[in-house]
């Protein structure tokens, strides 16, 4: 059986509402179905089927976000409106585990499901879930299908190997070449990272701000990319507690 059949299996073959058949009795398509046609695009373009069972369980709720929450709220319900206007999100925290990565999913994931619904589907849009070190070995096989994805996601940015300056050029002429072709035709993208963008900015000496929309103050406000921070309270509170300091 293909993966495609026993996800299938797995999301209709387990519904009650539709008597596991898919559709509804008015003809049109049951959740179930909706959700499998979400998630079989998504997993297809190396979204984690772990990360989607997640998301769609009732006790997800998205992390507490300090920083372009509207972001975040315009990306989850306008994803129509993301996609024709090309905006994108550079997602960062200070610290591991605070739920970018899930969070970037859930948002692809918002969106798959609305264009899963018959008015909105097209079979012309993918969607990929990649890193940058994965994107560069792909590209360098001449798979480009990641990157010229309809929405890309490209996950941990700046925890690739850097301890070469060659692996650092390869870095920024990849997501030159990337950046650029996707803000050229509108093409939604969502970057998550653990450095600020100053402090990305910094590890790349600044060749990477202009594709960014890296400001000079060091943060992100340009014509599409948007800056959200995930849980920055969470760490302050921690550094406060570990801090050796009396104030
Ligand atoms: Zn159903």
């Amino acid at each position: 059986m293909s993966l495609g059949s026993k996800l299938k299996e797995s999301i209709v073959g387990s519904c009650e509402t539709c008597n596991r058949t898919g559709w509804s009795e008015d003809g049109t398509p049951c959740s179930c179905l909706i959700k499998f046609r979400a998630f079989n695009r998504l997993t297809k373009g190396g979204f984690t089927l772990k990360t989607l069972e997640l998301i769609t369980c009732s006790e997800y709720e998205i992390p507490e976000i300090d920083e372009g929450g509207a972001f975040v709220d315009y990306f989850a319900d306008n994803p129509l409106e993301v996609e024709e206007r090309g905006l994108s999100l550079y997602i960062h925290s200070k610290g591991r585990g605070r739920g970018k990565t899930t969070l970037a999913q859930c948002l692809v994931y918002k969106a798959a499901w609305q264009f899963s619904h018959k008015e909105m589907y097209s079979t012309h849009r993918d969607y990929a879930f990649i890193n940058i070190e994965d994107l560069i070995k792909k590209s360098r096989k001449g798979d480009e299908s990641a990157w010229k994805s309809t929405w890309l996601v490209i996950d941990d940015l700046g925890n690739e190997d850097r301890s070469a300056s060659w692996k650092k050029a390869a870095v920024v002429a990849i997501l030159q070449q990337v950046m650029h072709y996707r803000r050229d035709r509108d093409l939604p993208t969502i970057i998550t990272s653990n450095y600020a963008p100053n402090n990305l900015s910094a590890i790349y000496s600044g060749e990477i701000d202009s594709l960014l929309e890296i400001g000079p103050d060091g943060k992100i406000s340009g014509m599409v990319i948007r800056e959200v921070e995930v849980g920055g309270g969470e760490d302050f509170r921690q550094i406060e507690e570990l801090s050796a300091w009396p104030f």
